[in-house]
């Protein structure tokens, strides 16, 4: 939500500051479901474009703005790239069934599959592969160990049997890739969303700075500025993720691929430390995958589905996302309402939840033991400033965001109002925390006397309430928050 400021409406704000990014897919999207997974909490709307036809692209997105519209509500859209994904080829009869302990032989030929001779999308296959190196299949279900590797064949011994199906998957955890992340195909579905008015694009298989850059170069070559969320699903991009931090406008956990990328049981380990950096460096971050997978098919989620989703808050996430729940599930708005019960239930408590408590105190630690500058200054003034006084709402001019960014990170108790007058700007605010976007000049000193008449008239503050006003007033550069005020509501 967020929206631009007309004195005579009311502001509603949603009931949880944790943002629900769903996939939308057959199941979510026509108009009246989107409009209904709106109303239930979703706040962002990602198209995967590994699926579907531009023209279907095209209808989603305008199905999303019309719904959207007709609620008065921003709903960013993030398109995702497919990045180079390996895949399966297409196979003779399926499943395919493989079977332990016998040998099947993957071909960069242009074949049909059978249970001994498999095609693969990937042509650098026998280069980056070596005897011993291990091959899955179908996210990691079916595991393959190479034994020789010829020109156009790599021949394996099954060690992890399974149903194969055409187009699945393929993972070479470690492997070096002879593919950049950003493919030519991923650069043409840019051309198309960003003649669509798309400004956030998600970048799969990232393994350095470099790969974002060229995302972005391509936007700035055709006269446009984007938001580029890098997703970590490769070793790689664990390793070098403070060069991708510096670079990306946020960051992805992507557990899918993630998870065969890297070992299973290293995924939590990695989904904690990546949650730290993200929240240090300010750059929002997005838990994605399997959160509450088993309501594909159910109108209840597990026991641990809802227990992954509240630590990933409680770690720090800024947004929790949906794939196939929404995308192709029986209950997507079931889905995006119990994703936000779940929020809303944990929010209420997170301050009085030890572990999330001493996770906010080592971040600030470690941002005062970092050679504090003035920006981050402020914002843990803020933050203490929010917890002493009870504000419910902390007031900024944002010039590109920094500054809601910044506090958003220590995930105050009251809500954090962003004034700017982008509606790009404003879209992008909607990735992070506790933060509410609101479309409106403020060029003058008048902005936050519209903004608290408008919080009075909501019934939002009442008389007595303190609200807090931060902003780069002095310094007059883009990101140089500067100052720290409190209003008391007459
Ligand atoms: C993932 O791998 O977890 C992910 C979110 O990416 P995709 O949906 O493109 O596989």
């Amino acid at each position: 939500m967020g929206s631009r400021v007309s004195i005579a409406m009311k502001m509603q704000l949603p009931l949880h500051k944790t943002k629900i990014i769903c996939t939308i897919g057959p199941a979510s999207q026509s108009e009246t479901v989107l409009s209904d997974m709106m109303r239930g909490g979703m706040t962002i709307a990602r198209i995967n474009f590994s699926h579907g036809t531009l023209e279907e692209h095209r209808q989603t997105i305008a199905a999303v703005r019309s719904a959207a519209t007709k609620q008065d509500r921003r709903c960013p859209i993030l398109v995702d790239l497919p990045g180079p994904k390996m895949r399966i080829g297409k196979l003779e009869t399926e499943p395919l069934l493989l079977t332990k302990g016998t040998e099947v032989t993957l071909t960069t030929r242009d074949v049909l599959g059978t249970p001994t001779l498999i095609p693969v999308t990937y042509q650098r296959l026998p280069e980056s592969v070596s005897p011993g190196s291990v091959i899955y299949l179908n996210d990691g279900f079916i595991a393959l160990k190479v034994i020789t590797v010829l020109q156009d064949d790599v021949l394996c011994t099954v060690t992890v049997g399974g149903p194969l199906l055409s187009g699945k998957g393929l993972n070479l955890p470690g492997a070096k890739i002879f593919m950049a992340p950003v493919t030519d195909h991923d650069l043409e579905l840019m051309d198309f969303a960003l003649g669509e008015g798309v400004t956030t694009f998600g970048i799969s298989f990232v393994e350095t700075a470099e790969d974002i850059l060229r995302a972005k170069m391509f936007a700035r070559e055709k006269g446009k500025k984007i938001y580029v969320v890098a997703k970590i699903e490769r070793a790689a991009a664990v390793e070098n993720i403070d060069e991708i931090l510096e670079v990306s406008d946020a960051i992805m956990v992507a557990r899918g691929d993630l998870g065969v990328e890297i070992p299973i049981e290293e995924v939590p380990i990695v989904q904690k430390q990546l949650i730290r950096k993200a929240n240090l460096s300010c750059r929002p971050i997005i838990t994605a995958t399997q959160m509450l997978e088993s309501m594909i098919d159910n109108t209840r989620p597990t026991r641990a589905e809802a227990t992954d989703v509240a630590n990933a808050i409680l770690d720090g996430t800024d947004a929790v996302m949906m794939s196939e729940e929404t995308a192709i599930g029986r209950y997507p708005v079931e889905a995006v309402e119990v994703m936000a019960r779940i929020a809303i239930a944990l929010e209420r408590q997170r301050h009085t939840i030890r572990s999330s408590i001493f996770l906010q105190e080592q971040l600030k630690g470690e941002l005062i033991n970092r050679q504090i500058n003035v920006p981050d200054t402020i914002s843990l003034n803020v933050s203490e400033a929010v917890r002493a006084l009870s504000c419910p709402f902390i007031l900024t001019a944002t010039s590109g965001g920094m500054t809601a960014r910044r506090v958003s990170r220590l995930k105050p108790d009251g809500w954090i109002i962003a004034c700017n007058n982008d509606e790009r700007i404003c879209d992008f605010l909607l990735f992070s925390y506790g933060v509410f976007p609101m479309l409106m000049d403020t060029g003058t000193r008048e902005w936050y006397r519209r903004l608290i008449s408008l919080l009075k008239s909501s019934e939002l503050v009442r008389r007595g309430d303190r609200v807090i006003l931060t902003e780069g007033k002095f310094s007059g550069t883009a990101g140089g928050t500067d100052s720290l005020g409190i209003i008391t509501i007459q």
